[in-house]
């Protein structure tokens, strides 16, 4: 029989697509196991100052459709600090809180590790965020709404760049990670896509710029934000090197971040909801939910905030095989 009998959920950091779902399925697991739920507004911000609020379960009615976050997020430089910490810590005492539920990415779980060495809290993580680079699950929550959301934009855009046989470059979210772009560049038939793990060879893509199909009206170049140069210098790039191209610039920046969560954001963020809860339950602490493979798994949060480097080879390949 598990000692806890509060617990609070927060979000923090990025917001992404399906938050809401999680933290309703957090808050319904835990009424479902007769635990008093809070939610902490504004992510880490909401702890060091007090902003924890009671939550039932009609106050996550009518949510999981919805984007964004409903408790807010927020970035907060306090809680890097011992002193910030402490003051969360004193906070949820006041309550007596007995664990935490934090909904995030790496910087979210990197602060979770500290505070619960620190003042041994039980914390569990649920990874939502849109960029998907944490190990231990195969998806994060938010990534798979957000693709759709770039794969729907680009196609538009497809459309006026072959009216106009322009070539269009196109910026999509990833700091660290390219893989929204290598993703949304395989469905949109992208015929080059350049991400941060990798250096780019603009000698290599102009030549298949150039070679690709002599016939083809438009081309699309997708560019991970986080690639060394960003989207307005591979636009001048291309157009020094190729004058014969119409080229346009487009950024596609924070459309990716809203909207409604897709279907299989809403089912991740649901399991993953209850297997936080249902974790910290069953004694669990420091490590983060995910599904790997089908199947519900725990990593410590060591482990999840390690950034995959590694590009996906095979993807990549396909990017080349496919933009003849
Ligand atoms: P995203 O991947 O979407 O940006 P994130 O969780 O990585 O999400 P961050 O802004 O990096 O977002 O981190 C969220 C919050 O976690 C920070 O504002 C800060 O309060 C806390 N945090 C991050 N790194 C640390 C750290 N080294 N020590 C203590 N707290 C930290």
């Amino acid at each position: 029989m598990s000692e806890i009998k509060n617990i609070a959920v927060l979000t923090s950091g990025g917001d992404a697509p399906g938050m809401n779902a999680a933290i309703r399925a957090v808050i319904r697991a835990g009424i479902y196991h007769g635990i008093n739920m809070y939610g902490v507004r504004r992510g880490y911000s909401g702890l060091v100052t007090g902003e924890i609020i009671p939550m039932d379960a009609k106050s996550v009615a009518n949510i999981i459709q919805r984007g964004g976050t409903i408790l807010k997020t927020a970035r907060c430089d306090e809680f890097r600090t011992v002193e910030g910490r402490k003051k969360a810590y004193e906070n949820i005492k006041k309550l007596n809180i007995q664990a935490l539920v934090v909904i995030g990415g790496d910087g979210t779980f990197t602060g979770a590790d500290k505070f619960i060495q620190e003042f041994d809290i039980p914390i569990i993580g649920i990874p939502g965020t849109i960029d998907n680079d944490l190990a231990g699950t195969d998806f994060t929550i938010g990534y798979d709404t957000a693709i759709n959301t770039v794969v729907d934009a680009v196609d538009k855009i497809r459309d006026t760049a072959e009216s106009h046989d322009r070539l269009f470059v196109i910026e999509v979210m990833g700091r660290d990670s390219g893989l929204i772009a290598l993703r949304s560049g395989i469905s949109t038939g992208a015929e080059a896509v350049l991400i941060p793990e990798l250096t780019v060879d603009y000698h290599a893509i102009m030549t298949r710029l150039d070679k690709s199909r002599a016939n083809k009206s438009s081309r699309i170049v997708i560019v991970a934000e986080g690639d060394n140069e960003g989207g307005l210098v591979v636009g001048e790039k291309i157009k020094e090197n190729f004058p014969h191209y119409d080229v346009r610039v487009s950024i596609l920046g924070h459309i990716q971040r809203g909207g409604k969560p897709s279907c299989m954001d809403r089912v991740l963020a649901s399991r993953l909801g209850v297997a936080a809860v249902e974790g910290l339950l069953e004694g669990r602490r420091g490590e983060m939910a995910g599904i790997i493979a089908g199947e519900i798994a725990f990593t410590p949060f060591s482990k999840a905030i390690k950034h995959i480097n590694e590009v996906n080879t095979n993807l990549t390949r396909i990017v080349e095989i496919l933009s003849l």
